[in-house]
């Protein structure tokens, strides 16, 4: 399996000789959670790589990746993002799409450990924030076991950066008083959600990873409560080139999207706040396309 993804069609060239400790950024804090440090072990950086634009990375993701020996990274991160990477750098695609595990979690886990424990510096790109149901917490547990150093940087999540860019401010005073981020992955066909909670008034609803389920998570926030004219949007390829975003309510939205034809990645938002992109939508995905150095090209798929 892990053979599969080294020489897979993303994989680079060949490792090169790890670079000289001293050029490397310094960690700010490194540690071996539990017991004893590895001896002569790399650091592995759980870097976020912000919500799809490469434009949004921070300052200390782009320091990072440029002095990466290895770079591990998912299916949502920009290739403009990986291309940041030094020459040399080996480049590793570990992505995953719902019905296509690119290679099953225990193992990327396990090849971040031997990396490391070869004395490389390891860049975990993922997408968005790496705490952000991006299970950079389990990829962590096992360094943290191993005595493997490690440094969390975070990123722009994409119900923040998406929000940014589609014109919805999510807690709005005059009309949300909390936004909650929610996982709309199906288990065997249905959303196991919070809905009495989630129905509350004057919240904002994020939904990540929900396209599927959104005949489900609309009717039952109507079920529980909430106006089926409540407002809501579904925002696809959000802060890119190829961003469309469909508003609706939920009681049209389901349909709306359907016919619209979205398909991942795609952000679900939900509440009044959504009214408020009629007067603030300020990007243009095509001013984007016409200017290619202002980046925020497509995420791949
Ligand atoms: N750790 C990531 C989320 C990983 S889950 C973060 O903090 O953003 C992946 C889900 O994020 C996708 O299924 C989708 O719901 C959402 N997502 C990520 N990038 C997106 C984008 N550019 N546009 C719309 N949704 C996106």
């Amino acid at each position: 399996m892990e053979d599969e993804a080294l020489h897979g069609e993303h994989a680079a060239s060949a490792c090169g000789s790890a670079a000289d400790a001293s050029s490397r950024p310094p960690p700010f804090a490194v540690r071996g959670a539990h017991g004893a440090r590895a001896a002569n072990a790399g650091t592995v950086y759980l870097v976020g790589a912000g919500p799809g634009n490469p434009e949004l990375l921070t300052v200390r993701a782009v320091r990072v990746i440029a002095e990466g020996d290895v770079i591990v990274h998912d299916r949502l991160v920009a290739s403009e993002i990986v291309a940041l990477a030094r020459p040399g750098a080996r480049k590793i695609y570990v992505g995953k799409a719902r019905s296509n595990h690119t290679l099953p979690q225990q193992e990327i886990n396990a090849l971040l450990v031997r990396f490391a424990r070869e004395g490389r510096c390891v860049v975990r790109l993922k997408g968005g924030d790496p705490f952000v149901f991006g299970r950079g917490g389990e990829e962590i547990e096992l360094l943290a076991a191993e005595g493997i150093p490690f440094e969390v940087v975070p990123g722009i999540t994409a119900a923040t950066g998406i929000a940014a860019y589609a014109g919805i401010p999510l807690t709005h005073r005059d009309h949300a008083q909390a936004v909650t981020f929610v996982t709309g992955h199906l288990q065997n066909g249905s959303m196991d959600l919070d809905w009495p909670a989630l129905a509350r008034p004057r919240q904002t609803i994020v939904v990540y990873m929900g396209l599927l389920g959104l005949p489900i998570l609309c009717r039952e926030l109507v079920r529980h409560g909430l106006p089926a004219t409540t407002p809501a949007a579904v925002v696809q390829h959000g802060t890119t080139a190829r961003q469309r975003v469909v508003v609706g309510t939920l009681g049209d939205l389901p349909a709306r999207a359907s016919d619209a034809g979205l398909a991942p990645p795609t952000l679900i938002v939900v509440g009044d706040v959504v009214n408020l992109r009629a007067t603030l939508s300020w990007f243009d995905p095509a001013a984007c396309r016409d200017a290619p150095r202002a980046a925020a090209l497509a995420t791949a798929d």
